[in-house]
């Protein structure tokens, strides 16, 4: 048994975790691919983990320790790629599970990237602009070159933006001698406008999220105008997912986030919530015309479509009995355990998988990579066209080999993944 194997199953009575579950979903797809065992071994590890403990002066002029991750869990298929989390949940296990996540999800799409990720322990929400500007300039400059525009490309996620990126590329661009500087804008995708990054990443992954339930709801018969969905999260994925949905007829009826869940059966106006929530501190709270509803309610709520689109761990057994939704769209990374998996499969539950249904996010990154690689500049319309042709292509593939192998979606996707990364073992052997 693998030593990561074996680490993940003697924390198995312990709560359970990210990694616990990207392991078992590992586990399951190698045994219906019958992936060869060596390649097996390789790919239930991480290539490298690095955590960094770095000092930053605060407001008050005391000085802060902050823990920093960066994993990099396998380059066979090109330059690492992940995003960045600032959240107080983040430890290794987190990070090494949302790494995986990664491969498997550039792997299924077909990308020239490996998978990694990383992050800040911390709550964001405690600390100023300032702060926060010299929180990642100074984790950036501490990653050093673990990070690279041909090595480890990070990128948004949980509580990271546009600035957030647009601070990192700075920091490490002006770590470079200055004829090297722009050449090395493409360390980290998810950038501003204005500073290479790509028109519609801010929505690719929201938007990639509603084409996969368009899709499939096309492929069932389902008629998507008219029906009731509910989210959890209410940031970049969740708010631009619901606006989609929303523009194709189908009404918000549930949302939760940090600070609380709200509905109305009527219907929340996605963009009047979005305005409310700016002059709200962030917050959905307090909606005109919502009711608040007891955050352990969120997931039992009536509703045809249910997007986890926040944290991984959210639909646990419990949750999954209550669950009313017919389909459940990934926005988050593991939002779904693998014994509440089960649970909504034998109820006849659909679920588009994380790894496919989230993976617009990267896909729109690639193609700011190659923008910036190649001194383009691309249209907002050529992209979302592109995005679309891309994530039509990816979703009929892993709709075809859940079909023809009478397997659920996820099995499929992760068996289109492993496959594509054996292929290539197989192709380049092990060193020396
Ligand atoms: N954080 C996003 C994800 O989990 C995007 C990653 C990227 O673009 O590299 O897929």
């Amino acid at each position: 048994m693998t030593t990561l194997i074996k680490e993940v199953k003697q924390k198995k009575h312990s709560k359970q975790g990210m990694l616990e579950n990207v392991m078992e979903q590992f586990e399951h797809a190698a045994e219906l691919v019958n992936l060869n065992p060596n390649i097996k071994k390789i790919l239930s590890v991480t290539n490298n983990e690095l955590i960094i403990h770095f000092p930053v002066r605060m407001d008050n002029g005391d000085v802060e320790i902050f823990k920093g991750y960066r994993v990099q869990h396998n380059n066979a298929l090109g330059p690492y790629k992940g995003g960045l989390r600032y959240h107080p949940t983040i430890d290794i296990d987190a990070v090494k599970a949302l790494a995986m996540w990664m491969t498997w999800k550039t792997a299924l799409a077909g990308l020239p990237y490996g998978g990694a990720k990383g992050g800040i322990q911390m709550d964001p929400k405690k600390y100023s602009l300032g702060e926060l500007e010299r929180i990642t300039r100074r984790f950036t400059y501490a990653l050093g070159d673990n990070i690279g525009p041909e090595h480890d490309i990070p990128a948004p996620d949980v509580n990271t933006n546009a600035q957030t990126m647009a601070w990192i590329a700075d920091t490490y661009m002006s770590t470079k001698k200055p004829s090297e500087r722009s050449k090395n804008q493409h360390v980290v995708t998810g950038k501003p406008i204005g500073s290479g990054g790509l028109e519609g990443r801010d929505r690719a992954t929201g938007y990639g999220v509603f084409l996969n339930i368009k899709f499939w709801a096309e492929q069932k018969n389902v008629h998507l105008k008219d029906k009731t969905f509910i989210v959890q999260g209410f940031g970049n994925v969740g708010y631009w997912a619901a606006h989609f949905l929303e523009k194709e007829g189908a009404k918000l009826v549930g949302v939760q986030d940090v600070f609380g869940t709200i509905i109305n059966k009527e219907g929340l106006v996605v963009e009047n919530l979005l305005d409310y929530t700016k002059n709200n501190e962030g917050s959905i709270v307090g909606f005109p015309n919502s009711e608040n509803r007891d955050k352990e309610d969120f997931f039992g709520l009536d509703c045809d479509i249910c997007i986890p689109a926040a944290l991984g761990n959210q639909i646990t057994e419990e949750k999954a009995h209550q669950i009313k939704a017919f389909l459940i769209a990934e926005g988050a990374n593991g939002p779904t355990t693998v014994e509440a998996e089960k649970l909504l499969l034998e109820r006849g539950v659909a679920i588009i998988p994380d790894i496919l249904c989230n993976s617009g996010g990267v896909i729109g990154s690639y193609f700011e990579w190659l923008q910036n690689r190649n001194g383009e500049l691309w249209e907002l319309d050529e992209i979302m066209e592109r995005l679309h042709k891309k994530m039509k292509e990816v979703f009929l593939k892993v709709l075809k080999v859940s079909e023809t192998k009478k397997m659920d979606m996820r099995s499929a996707a992760y068996v289109l993944a492993i496959e594509r990364l054996e292929r290539t073992y197989i192709q380049r052997g092990v060193f020396p």
